[in-house]
This record gives C-alpha cells, structure tokens and sequence, in this order.
C-alpha cells in the first residue's frame, strides 16, 4: 500500500509560480459557485497538513463533528481501488502546481455503504511554489453514477437482446458523412467489428442483383419524402451462405428537404421465414400423409368452383374413408394404423391426375377435389380408379392386410353450386356407400350413381366377356368402285353379350380405352384379321386388304406396337400387305416422336395405314405429308348428305383432290344410295364401303363372298 503522505511535497524546482493564488475564503467562494455538496480545505502548518471540513464534508466522508481528520483518516476511508490513484495525484498537485484538477473516487462509509465523490481541487501556492493549502470540493454522484450504471447495463441489455433476436441497427449521418454500425448489425452483415464504411460501402455490400432494385426504392421514398422505408435482401455471406436480411429505415430530411439522416433496424429473418414456413405447413398440411388438410382442401376447393363457374366447366369431388380402419388400428396399433394411411395417400397419388387436389379431412377420411370433369361419368370413372388402388394388398406392421374403401360423389353444377353443400352431399353420398356394404361408391345424384354402376357393371362383364371369347369381328366388303370388284374388307368388332345380344363397339370401345382393355382387344382382334387376311388371300386370285381399327391407346399402351404387328403377321403367316391399319387423325396431331416412328416401322414393313373418318378432325392438314399414309378414308357423315348438300358435296370433292396430289387412295364410307356412288364415282373416288354393297358380316359369311368373287 501507498504510505500516506503526512506533509505535502516541496514543488519541483524550476516549476513555473502560478500567478494565482488564492486565500482559502476566495477557495471557499469558488467552491459555493460552483455548488458543492461540501467541502474539505487543507493546508500545511509547520510542515504538516492539517485538514478541516465544513459539516456537510464530514458526513459526506463519514466523519462525526469531533472525530479527527487527516489525510491517513481521509484516504482510509477512499476506496482502495481508487486510493493508489488518488495519492499520487494529489502528490503530483502538490509538486507540479496544478491549480485546478479532478478526481472521482469512491469512498466507503462506516455503515458499509459506498459512495461516488467527484472531487474538485482548487490549491493555494505560496510564493516559493509550495502548495500552501487548498479547498477540496466534493460533489455526491453516486446517484449520477448509478445512472451511468443502469444506462450501460441497459445498453449491454439492448445489445445482448438485439443479438438474440437477430436484430441489429445502423445509421448514416449526411451531415457528417458518418455511419454507426451496432455489433449485431455488422454481426449480420458479416462485416469486422471495427468496420467504419461511408454509404457507398454500405451499398456495395447489397448482393448486385439486388442493388439497382434497393437504389430505386431509395430514390423512390426520397423523392416521395417518405419517412419509413421497408425491404428484405437476401445477403450473402464470405462462407456462401444466405440469410434473409429485412430491413425497416427511418429517413430524416433537413428543413431545407435534403437528407439528413438514416436510421435502420435490420432483421436477420431466415429462421423466421424457416418457422413461418413451417407453420404454414403445419396449419395447411397434414404431417403424416403431407396431404392438404382440410381448411387446404376447403381453400382449393372454393378456387376451383370459382374457376369451374367461370369457365361453364363441371367440377367433382369426392369422399373417402377406409373400410373397417378402427379394426385395422385397434388390432395391429396405431402405428400401423398410421403406415396405412401413409400409404393410402401414396396409392391415391398415383391413380390422380396432377391437378386433382388429394387430401386428408382427419382421421381415415381423405377428400378429392377434380377440377376437370368433362362428363358426369368421369367421376365414376375417377372412383372406380379409387376403389381399384386398393385392390392390393397393404403391408403394414409387417402384415399383409386388405383393405377396402367407401367413396362419396358429388358434382357441381348438377349436384350444388357452393363449397359447403358440395361437402355435405359428397358425404351423405359417402354414408350412403357404407351403408350398401362398403367397398363401392356412391353419388349423390341418383342417375349419376345408376350410370356409374351401368359402367362399372360393363367393365366387369367385358373383362368376362373377353375371358370367355364373346368378342368376334364383323367384316364390312370393300369394292373397287369403277369395276365392283371386291379389293378387301373393314374388321369390326362385336360382343355378342350371352343376355344383351350383340352389343356395338360404340358402346363398349370407350370403356375399353378408358380402362386399358383395348390393348388385349386389339391385339386379339389384329390377330384374329390376320388369320382371316391368310385364308382369303389364299383363296383369292386377286390382292384383298383387311383392315383393323386401332386406338390411340394401342400406341401408348404398347411400348413397342410396331415390333407386336410384326409378330403377328409372322406368328399367323400373313403377308404386310394384306394388312390395313385404320388411325385417327387426332393420333397424328399428336405431335410425339414415337407415333411418327411406329408409323415409319409399320410403313417399312409394309402395312397399308389409313386414316379413318376423314375430314371430321382438325384442319391442320400439313401433318399428312409428314405420316407414311396411304390411304383416306371419307367420313360417313359427308357421304351421307351426297350429293344435294352443296358443302359436303364441295368437302368431298376436296377430300378427293387433296388425296389425289398427296398419292394417296380413297375409301368412301357408308355409302347407302346408288345417287352416292355415282357421285363419288364422277369425283374420282376409288373405293367404296357401305350398306349399299354389304353390312358388316361374320367371318364365315364374307369367306362366301370371298369364293364367289
Ligand atoms: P368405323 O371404323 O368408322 O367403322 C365404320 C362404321 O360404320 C361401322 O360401325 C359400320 O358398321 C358402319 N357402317 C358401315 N357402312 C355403313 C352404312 O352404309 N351406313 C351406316 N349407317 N353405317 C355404316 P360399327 O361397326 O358400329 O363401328 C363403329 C366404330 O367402332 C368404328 O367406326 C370404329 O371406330 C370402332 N371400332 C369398331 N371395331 C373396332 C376395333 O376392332 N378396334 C377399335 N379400336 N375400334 C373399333
Ligand atoms: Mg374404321
Ligand atoms: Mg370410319
């Protein structure tokens, strides 16, 4: 510890003589101008300095009127942080002569109390520069001190919260062309904590294709005069990273309208936009299935009505559940309850369309909202495809389980026009499908359900009736119609239903297509054709061509239709050019690759394609020059009016010509009166098919007329 000085130091000599030097009484005047709390004067008798205090000096240092007072008592009771410092201060006043000097210091009271001083000592030289004495006036800021304190301690608060929050602040002072950044700003900004940048480093730090947008906002809001200003950048930091960075800025305009100042919180928003993201998707979605939950589904499903009403278009939906699930989850657990509903919205995805909305209600209940329904039937169609994903067994809890579901349709315009009443019928309709045993569906409208299950019940039979030959093939005669000889026949199909009769193919093609049947019909049927094309061409002294009707889905649905005609015609000994294959021409406005390529093949083999009902597609007529097509078939409805209807009389003759520059030979259909084949005749047109020469008829039958041609 320091020794207390107990006599004031000589000044140094050479030391310059203060010109001032004041009596104590002049010390005292000083000290009540400047309001001090109390005082202590000092000076130094007989080489020793003796210190004296007004009373208010006394109990501010803790000392009773009669207790003694020296400079040891006085820097006892300094703080002994402070004490150190504080006597070689006062031991530096008294050598070098300062007149004047400050100190603030601590001093612990007897009570055990803490007080803050400011000193203020003003000392009296004598002539000899040796401080003769002095007045020491002390002020009590403790309280301003505490203040200083809490205000750190607040600020240190502030910092510490804008840290945690991600929340930083800058300003830019125009007037002084300075900026002040807050640490957890530049924290944000990934810059160094000693960055001290002039604002066009701040701009720089904007990601560059962000920056003219940020610039013109600014000069916007200028302009404008706004005083608040809002944006988010998506900043990048040295390691790569982005974070989403929202600022709010505060912009203050000198009297005169120039820039003053700018104040800006910044945000760093990326978790917040993670949460936010995340929260949407907890209240959107359902996070076993990820399905739209039901107020999603609600939301999609008025934007489709709107959309359906908007565009006269028809709207289903439909409902769900799982049969029996309370058995399958009370039995196996709820988590193998879960897995199956994970799985039922799996299959739901895949037999849906991208556009339909799929979603789960809650619990085993799962809505669908089909924007495009075309016709009321499809909505059977949709369910039936429902009731089918389920067909196979589900393994859950590692058991195989067989599942089946109840569906509920409803249809909009027919059914109801408004999101609720939808709702409730599609789930009346759900009832009511329970209530007919489950595994089936049902719709609200009874006709609608009537149709669906006529469909379905078709289906059904047909697959039978495939699995039990009651498919045969009609041939239609086809004649050359200058000579009247027979050139070949048109294969239609037929089902000779064992309670229906013969049902005809318009009745039941569609549905072929629609459930991907027609790809073993057709191929049954083009070998069905072929065997027949053998038989007759053996039997024929001259060329007959038998031609097959194709589906469009025969191409999709076969990944290699050319190499499967071209194994038929091996497998049944029929020779290409036997073989006509009648298209659609909406096939070739198919603008895919592979239709042109299986073409190509079918062509190289030799097959004769034609296009059948001509001149009832589109007008795009360019893409018969890209197809190896041989042959157009004239469309019945034009033949039909022929020859008074001026119009089909001119599309004919148009048809005919059309055909004629492009190489290609033409077949009239349905030709019924002599009045047409005369007409067609006169056009030039060189086959002709209709009632007028011969009906559809069984294979035995036309191998008669095969035998007397
Ligand atoms: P399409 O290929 O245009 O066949 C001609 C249709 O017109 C046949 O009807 C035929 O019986 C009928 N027809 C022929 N001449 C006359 C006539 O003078 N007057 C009238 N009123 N009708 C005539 P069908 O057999 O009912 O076949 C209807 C359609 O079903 C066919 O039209 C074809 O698109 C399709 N179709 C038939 N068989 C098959 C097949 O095996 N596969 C595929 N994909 N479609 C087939
Ligand atoms: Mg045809
Ligand atoms: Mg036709």
């Amino acid at each position: 510890m320091t020794a207390v000085p107990t006599a004031v130091p000589s000044a140094a000599p050479g030391a310059p003589v203060p010109p001032w030097s004041p009596s104590e009484a002049q010390c005292l005047e000083v000290m009540r101008q400047l309001h001090v709390t109390g005082y202590v004067g000092w000076h130094v008798v007989q080489g020793r300095t003796v210190l004296q205090a007004d009373e208010a000096g006394r109990r501010m240092l803790g000392f009773h009127a009669d207790e003694e007072l020296g400079p040891r008592q006085f820097f006892d009771c300094v703080d002994p942080h402070d004490r150190p410092r504080l006597m070689a201060r006062w031991q530096r006043l008294c050598a070098h002569a300062e007149r004047v000097v400050t100190e603030e210091f601590s001093i612990w009271l007897p009570d055990g109390s803490a007080r803050h001083m400011r000193a203020v000592a003003v000392t009296d030289f004598e002539a000899d520069r040796r401080a003769a004495g002095g007045v020491v006036g002390l002020y009590d800021i403790t309280a301003e001190r505490q203040a200083l304190q809490a205000l750190s301690e607040s600020e240190a608060r502030l910092e510490e919260a804008q840290s945690i929050a991600r929340f930083g602040c800058w300003e830019w002072d125009y007037l002084h062309q300075r900026a002040k950044f807050s640490p957890e700003a530049l924290r944000i900004l990934d810059m160094p904590m000693d960055w001290q940048p002039h604002l066009r480093d701040v701009i720089k730090i904007i990601p560059e294709d962000q920056r003219e947008w940020v610039v013109g906002l600014h000069n916007d809001a200028y302009a404008q005069k706004l005083s608040t200003l809002r944006y988010e950048v998506k900043h990048r930091r040295a390691n790569g990273e982005t974070r989403d960075v929202h600022s709010v800025i505060k912009i203050e305009y000198a009297p005169n309208g120039s820039l003053r100042r700018l104040m800006s919180t910044i945000q760093d928003v990326t978790e917040l936009k993670t949460y936010r993201r995340q929260l949407h998707s907890l209240s959107f979605f359902d996070p076993l299935t990820e399905l739209p939950n039901r107020a999603l589904f609600v939301d999609r499903l008025r934007q489709s009505l709107n959309d359906a009403a908007w565009h006269d278009q028809q709207l289903g939906i439909l409902m769900l559940d799982v049969d029996r699930f309370k058995d399958i989850n009370e039995s196996l657990g709820h988590s193998a309850g879960d897995e199956l509903l994970k799985q039922t919205a799996q299959r739901l995805h895949q037999v849906l369309r991208g556009y339909d909305t799929v979603a789960r209600l809650g619990g085993d209940e799962f809505a669908v909202v089909l924007p495009e329904v075309r016709q009321p039937t499809d909505l059977g169609s949709i369910a039936h495809k429902v009731l089918n994903a389920f067909s196979a067994p589900f393994t859950v809890g590692g058991k195989e389980v067989f599942v089946t579901t109840s569906v509920g349709g409803a249809l909009y315009p027919a059914d109801a026009k408004d999101v609720d009443q939808l709702l409730q019928y599609a789930d009346a309709a759900l009832y009511h499908a329970k209530a007919r045993g489950r595994n089936n569906f049902q719709f609200y409208s009874k006709e609608l359900t009537a149709q669906a299950s006529e469909r379905l019940n078709l289906e059904s039979e047909l697959r039978k009736g495939i699995e039990r030959n009651e498919l045969e093939l009609h041939y239609q005669p086809k004649f050359e119609l200058s000579s009247g000889k027979l050139v070949g026949a048109e294969a239609l199909m037929r089902w000779n239903h064992p309670t229906r009769g013969m049902v005809p193919p318009l009745s039941f093609i569609s549905l072929a297509e629609d459930t991907g049947l027609i790809v073993p019909m057709g191929r049954w049927a083009l070998r069905s054709a072929c065997k027949a094309a053998v038989h007759w061409n053996q039997a024929s002294d001259h060329l007959l061509k038998i031609a097959v009707n194709l589906s469009a889905r025969q191409f999709a649905g076969d990944i290699n239709f050319a190499r499967s005609v071209q194994e038929i015609l091996e497998e049944t000994g029929c020779e290409p050019r036997w073989l006509e294959l009648e298209i659609t021409e909406s096939l070739l406005l198919d603008n895919r690759d592979e239709v042109r390529d299986t073409l190509e093949e079918l062509a190289v083999l030799g097959v004769t394609i034609a296009i059948d009902d001509f001149g009832t597609g589109y007008s795009a007529l360019s893409y018969l020059t890209r197809f190896p097509v041989q042959i157009l078939k004239i469309d019945r409805s034009f033949v039909k009016e022929l020859p008074s209807n001026k119009s089909s009389a001119e599309l004919v003759k148009a048809i005919v010509s059309l055909g004629r520059s492009l190489n290609m030979a033409l077949v009239a259909e349905g030709v019924e009166t002599q009045e047409q084949a005369a007409h067609l005749n006169g056009l030039g047109c060189e086959m002709v098919q209709g009632f007028l020469y011969g009906k559809p008829v069984t294979e035995a039958a036309f191998s008669k007329l095969v035998e007397a041609s």
